[in-house]
């Protein structure tokens, strides 16, 4: 089969495999499109400690695929259920991963079928359904915020996240506020329930650019008594210089959030079913797997995301 193998940053190549084999409790998924996002580009930029650990690497993880027939879709992880995180109803410390998901077939490991594993709902299309992961992650953003109706919430980044983040929030009852992006980016803010604007002062501000600029914006902005949720990741070496005045004497609490768990990975199943957004908006390209390396190279001004069809 075909598959892209991430073997360096800037050397993506589309490559003969061997089909994977499922062990026993492995599900078999015959891809039908896979979605790009914020997290490959990056790594296939720079490297990625966890995702570009051997080389080569599969690579890709928002899928939708075919399983005898009926249409599937999985999130890219299970939890372990027995460490201390899912112990204690936290994150849990020893995620089980999966990637490969630019290629014709993927094998998704049994503790991920067994929980994180999905039908489509009829009517769902694939490209909507792939969603379903970074969606998830929204949804536990949107949960660590504890967003209350009537929150005044500032969502810092304009791509496909913050648009997500902004549906989450007024689905919840907030008023989202989507801060910065390019003009085309905030002119999609209405149709996923935000308005544009600078965030200063919000109940509770979303960082979602993954930049340390964008960690200390997020703490200058909140007011006093609020809550920041640090979503987008950085280096493992970075050190953001917060405000630790405001931290301090302006009783800010600051809370991390990182991935999703197999409730709002259900819960974003229902949420892309429900049509209550226009999902499809945030998948702007089509391209086959053959023209995946040149995407990444250089990607169009416009992207969002783009669905790879194999
Ligand atoms: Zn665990």
């Amino acid at each position: 089969m075909k598959a892209a193998r991430l073997y360096a940053p800037d050397d993506l190549r589309i490559e003969d495999v061997p089909k994977p084999e499922p062990g026993p409790g492995d599900v078999l998924v015959q891809i039908e499109l896979a979605l790009t996002d914020g997290t490959d580009l990056k790594t296939f930029r720079r490297g990625h400690p966890v995702l570009l650990r051997e080389s080569p690497s599969p690579f890709g993880h928002e899928f939708c695929g075919l399983v005898d027939g009926r249409r599937v879709v999985a999130a890219n992880s299970a939890p372990c259920g027995v460490c201390d995180g899912c112990a204690r109803g936290e994150q849990c410390r020893d995620l089980q991963f999966l990637s490969g998901a630019y290629a014709d077939w993927i094998v998704v490991p049994e503790r991920i079928a067994a929980v994180n594993l999905h039908d489509v709902p009829h009517g769902l299309a694939p490209e909507v359904a792939a969603l379903l992961e970074p969606l998830a992650c929204c949804l536990r953003g949107i949960d660590r915020a504890g967003v209350q109706a009537g929150d005044s919430v500032a969502v810092l980044g304009a791509g496909p996240i913050g648009l997500m983040l902004a549906a989450c929030v007024a689905d919840a009852g907030g008023w989202p506020v989507l801060v910065g992006g390019r003009e085309e980016r905030r002119e999609l803010a209405g149709a996923f329930g935000a308005e544009p604007g600078d965030g200063r002062g919000a109940d509770i501000v979303l960082e979602a650019a993954g930049t340390e600029q964008a960690w200390c914006d997020a703490v200058e902005l909140v007011r006093p008594g609020g809550a920041v949720v640090l979503f987008g990741g950085l280096p493992g070496d970075a050190r953001p210089a917060l405000d630790a005045f405001r931290l301090h004497y302006e009783e800010l609490t600051v809370r991390g959030s990182f991935h999703h768990t197999p409730a709002t990975v259900r819960a974003a199943l229902a949420f892309l079913a429900s049509g209550a957004y226009p999902w499809e908006q945030l998948v702007t390209h089509r391209v086959s797997l053959a023209e995946l390396p040149g995407l990444f190279a250089d990607p169009p001004r416009d992207l969002l995301k783009a669905a790879v069809v194999p």
